[in-house]
């Protein structure tokens, strides 16, 4: 048996070993094995993580003697020492994730400063300044990430510092201060660990190594990965790296580029640099930095080796790379590449120009595509017409509109959005730290940092819109204001952010729909030609039907017809139905309502003429159409309190028994679906009519009508289906030869509770088609009620991941995934070919759709925004 390792050196790696050593080492070795200059390095697994997180953060046996022993191969490949008081080895001790996290875990550079070493290091480099001030940066950094000194402690050193010089920028403070401060930042440090301070390199790199596996569960990284749906499981690698210097005066610098716009995915050159920095200082957003386009003039040198080495790996790994490089006396380093988080516009149009420049098939470029973040597309614009000037401007981040009241950190936008409010995030500049305030936050609105920063990055994959770097915005977080020129700004305020053009305005602008471009058109063609599964939508009216046709859906998979009582011309109609004391009453009441469901109906029928449209009858309990019980109560109490004993009394009172004769403990497992329409049969038949005739209008108005597909919910015996079937057959029957007319049409049922999947090949016996409901069936199926689930303890298994996933956002596999396999396999054994489809939320969800197309459903069918995701969805899950 091969024992397990947990260290790689950079020679021994590749990109295919991503799961092992992580994104970024598996990028930095796979650019080093293509000759691209990389400073050496050797990684720590993924699983060394893993195995340590299990053991609550205990090490595998003989993880520590690998590092030394990789450390000591690093050393006789470099021919320095680490900290070593003679040609001394700098190190950085960086996370890296399978699936890139930017920003949210944790990094330390220059690891190897020490009282031994910063004398050897200024004297190799003829730069005591710059020895220097890698040390503190050194103190700084690991104290903070290592030790978990308060941020705070070195940065209110460093700024009374810079006060007492009576200087602004870190660059213009001299060796001696620098001396000074290391000795300040260690003092800080060794006072706030009770004299507990590590300064042996040796083991302030097994420490770093750890702080990097422990950075892999922080709050933000957590917060990250439930949003982006990335398993907790996966672990992060460590990769242990020879430091290159951009911080060694004026022919040295550092930067990040991407090989195409990640906003528009324009072939045209994108990035940022910084002159005598670190890393760091690019990404974090605190310098603003440079164009790229500028480098030309400073490095030329380098500056042509990144954009040929930019060139190569973009056709080496066939996509769009996001890179990290540095310059050490004009001498170029790559440091990192990844495929580049990029907005749903870019994502389209590089795969389309990838197609056309030969570089990737149709179905490769498919595959490149997120279908999740396609939604982005959808985003509303600022309406062009709106004539007004903008209050600031900055560099346009992440493009979309945003309208938002301004706010000032994370913790209230998290607040704040995470009820609904519309909110804009505007700080100095963001941090990880802010991830869940950026998350529900309409739009971000920085003044410092550029097209890299973390905040920029972050917002792209997430397509929120982002300005970013406005210069000229004055930000108190104190006093909440935002000063724009003379105009100030409070919390509440409502700006609007355009992320395409960097424009501020200082009020709520009007927002247009959304436009399909060019790139959507073609590679969603691509899409369709592929994907075996339909695609429809759930809409119950003229509006909803005709986006969900534009946006492609191939017919209605559910028209709810609830809403076509709710409607306040007809709820006075439908209360007295429903509070018939006999059954003329109900009919005359149900006369009345027979044309307003037929005018609904036609505008549907008109929107989605010539495909296929499902009609669910009647589904929610009669109680929802009438007051609710505790405010008329409260009513009549009110009524009776103020001494009225008048009409308006008498009519609350009546009101009052007729609810509470309707009112169920539990009326999501009551009074519903075929349930209601046993009771009264007048309401299927009455609905059924309405579809007749108005299928049979449109036939005549269009010369085209719909194929009408009738769907009985929460059937649960064959006995109601088939009696349904029997009212719905005979009232066809009935309009068609009043009518004198044909009309081909289907019935069918949703399986939705667990029993009609359990018995699927009877109820097939009865229904010309399946529409699985996965909400109810995941709500029945579980046992939670979707209503209240966010408010309990579904929220806290998630948290605790006791659930991976929300049930009702992606199905349950394993559970509800059974019984749908089974509805199909059982139906079908009854009826060969029958048509299967499903209905709830998860239509839109692409893992679930990956899990419907694998099931052998024949369509899904999603809210109309969703059906271009669906289409995607259902490409990618057969490639
Ligand atoms: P993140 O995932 O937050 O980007 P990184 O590990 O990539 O973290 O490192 C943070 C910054 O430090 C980057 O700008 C990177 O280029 C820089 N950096 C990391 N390692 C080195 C090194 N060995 N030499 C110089 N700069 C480095
Ligand atoms: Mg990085
Ligand atoms: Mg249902």
């Amino acid at each position: 048996m091969v024992e397990k390792r947990f260290i790689y050196d950079l020679s021994e790696g590749d990109a295919s070993m991503k799961p092992l050593l992580g994104g970024k080492g598996a990028g930095v070795a796979e650019m080093a094995r293509v000759g691209v200059p990389v400073p050496d390095a050797f990684t720590v697994t993924t699983e060394a993580c893993i195995e340590a997180t299990k053991r609550d953060g205990r090490w595998p046996d003989g993880l520590r003697e690998e590092i030394e022993e990789g450390l000591a191969r690093l050393e006789e490949r470099t021919g320095k020492v680490l900290g070593g008081s003679s040609n001394p080895l700098l190190v950085s001790v960086r996370s890296g994730a399978v699936v890139s996290m930017p920003g949210m875990m944790d990094t330390i550079l220059n690891l190897g400063m020490s009282d031994e070493s910063v004398a050897a290091v200024a004297q190799e480099s003829g730069n005591e300044r710059f020895a220097w001030d890698c040390y503190r940066r050194f103190i700084q950094m690991y104290g903070e990430v290592v030790e978990e000194v308060p941020a705070y402690l070195y940065e209110d050193a460093l700024t009374g510092l810079k006060a007492e010089r009576g200087v602004e920028q870190d660059t213009d403070l001299t060796a001696e201060d620098l001396k000074g401060l290391v000795a300040t930042f260690k003092e800080i440090s060794a006072e706030h660990l009770g004299g507990e301070w590590t300064s042996d390199p040796r083991e302030q790199l097994h420490r770093a190594v750890d702080a990097v596996f422990r950075s892999w569960l922080n709050p933000r990284a957590d917060v990250y990965r439930r949003a982006n749906n990335i398993s907790a499981e996966l672990g992060t690698a460590v990769n242990v790296m020879q430091m290159v210097f951009g911080n060694r005066g004026d022919t040295s610098a550092t930067g990040v580029c991407f090989t195409r716009d990640p906003s528009t995915g324009e072939k045209s050159l994108y990035g940022e640099f910084l002159v005598n920095a670190q890393g760091e200082d690019v990404v974090a957003g605190i310098r603003t930095p440079r164009p790229l386009a500028e480098m030309r003039d400073v490095l030329p040198e380098a500056y042509d080796e990144l954009i040929a080495t930019m060139a190569k790996m973009e056709a080496h790994y066939k996509d769009m790379q996001d890179m990290e490089f540095t310059v050490e006396n004009g001498r170029l380093f790559l440091l990192q590449t990844r495929n580049g988080k990029r907005t749903a516009a870019a994502a389209l149009k590089v795969a389309s120009d990838l197609v056309d420049e030969g570089v990737l098939t149709q179905h490769e470029a498919l595959g490149r595509i997120e279908p999740s973040q396609l939604d982005q597309l959808l985003h509303p614009a600022i309406d062009p017409a709106h004539g007004r000037t903008p209050i600031a401007k900055g560099l346009p981040a992440s493009p979309g509109a945003a309208v938002g009241e301004v706010v000032f950190d994370a913790d209230t936008a998290a607040e704040r959005g995470g009820k609904g409010e519309p909110v804009v995030l505007v700080r100095y500049e963001t941090t990880p730290d802010d991830i869940h305030g950026v998350i529900v936050a309409q739009g971000i609105l920085t003044a410092h940092g550029g097209m890299t920063s973390h905040a920029a990055v972050v917002a792209r994959g997430m397509g929120k819109p982002c300005v970013a770097g406005a210069g000229g915005i004055k930000i108190d977080v104190k006093a909440r204001t935002l000063t724009i020129g003379d105009r100030v700004l409070n919390e509440g305020d409502v700006i609007t952010l355009d992320g395409s053009t960097g424009d501020v305005y200082g009020e709520a602008l009007d927002l247009i729909p959304p436009q399909i471009n060019e790139d959507f058109e073609r590679v969603v063609a691509w899409a369709d030609e592929v994907r075996r599964l339909g695609v429809r939508a759930n809409a119950d009216n003229f509006e909803d039907a005709t986006k969900a046709r534009e946006l492609g859906a191939e017919g209605i998979g559910l028209c709810r017809t609830e809403h076509m009582f709710m409607a306040a011309d007809r709820l006075p109609a439908v209360r007295r139905m429903i509070l018939a004391d006999n059954q003329a009453q109900r009919a005359e009441a149900l006369a009345e309502i027979l044309p307003m469901q037929q005018s609904d109906f036609e505008g549907v029928f008109t929107a989605m003429k010539g495909l296929p449209v499902t009609v669910r009858l009647l589904d929610p309990p009669l109680h929802e159409f009438l007051p609710n019980l505790v405010e008329q109560s409260l009513l009549v109490q009110r009524l009776e309190t103020a001494g009225n004993d008048g009409a308006e009394l008498a009519d609350a009172r009546e009101t009052l028994s007729q609810v509470k004769r309707l009112h169920e403990q539990n009326p999501m497992l009551g009074t519903r679906g075929c349930r209601l329409a046993m009771l009264y049969p007048e309401i299927p038949e009455m609905q059924t009519r309405a579809i007749v005739r108005a299928a049979l209008a449109v036939l005549d108005r269009e010369g085209e009508t719909v194929k009408v597909e009738i769907m009985i919910p929460l059937v649960a015996l064959t006995q109601e289906l088939s009696a349904q079937r029997a009212i719905v057959e005979k009232t066809v029957a009935d309009e068609l030869a009043q009518a004198g007319r044909e009309l081909d049409y289907t019935i069918g049922t949703m399986i939705e509770l667990p029993r009609a999947a359990l018995l699927a090949d009877q109820i097939a016996e009865h229904a010309d088609f399946f529409s699985f409901g996965t909400n109810d069936l995941t709500q029945t199926t579980i046992g939670i009620s979707r209503d209240d689930a966010e408010n309990g303890f579904l929220t806290n298994y998630i948290m605790d991941h006791v659930l991976e996933r929300n049930p009702f956002e992606t199905i349950d596999v394993d559970g509800v995934g059974q019984l749908v396999q089974m509805g199909v396999d059982k139906g079908r054994s009854t009826k060969p070919g029958l048509k299967t489809g499903v209905c709830g939320e998860h239509g839109g969800d692409p893992d679930s759709v990956e899990f419907f197309n694998s099931v052998g459903l024949d369509y899904v069918s999603c809210s109309p925004f969703r059906v271009p995701i669906a289409r995607f969805a259902a490409a990618k899950a057969v490639l």
